[in-house]
C-alpha cells in the first residue's frame, strides 16, 4: 500500500489515501470527500513518505 496526499478542489481539505496502485500517472482523482460529503476532484499532491 502507498499513501498519497490529496487535496479536495472544493473545500481544500488535505488528507491521505492508502491505495494499492500508483497514482503518479494521474493529475486528478475523482473521489469521495468526507467534508463535502460527495465525490469531488482531488489534486494529487504526491506520495507520503513514512
Ligand atoms: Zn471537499
Amino acid at each position: 500500500m502507498t499513501k498519497w496526499s490529496l487535496r479536495c478542489e472544493e473545500c481544500s481539505r488535505e488528507w491521505s489515501l492508502d491505495v494499492s496502485f500508483d497514482l503518479s500517472d494521474f493529475k486528478k482523482l475523482y473521489y469521495y470527500c468526507r467534508k463535502c460529503r460527495k465525490n469531488t476532484y482531488h489534486i494529487i499532491l504526491g506520495k507520503v513518505e513514512d
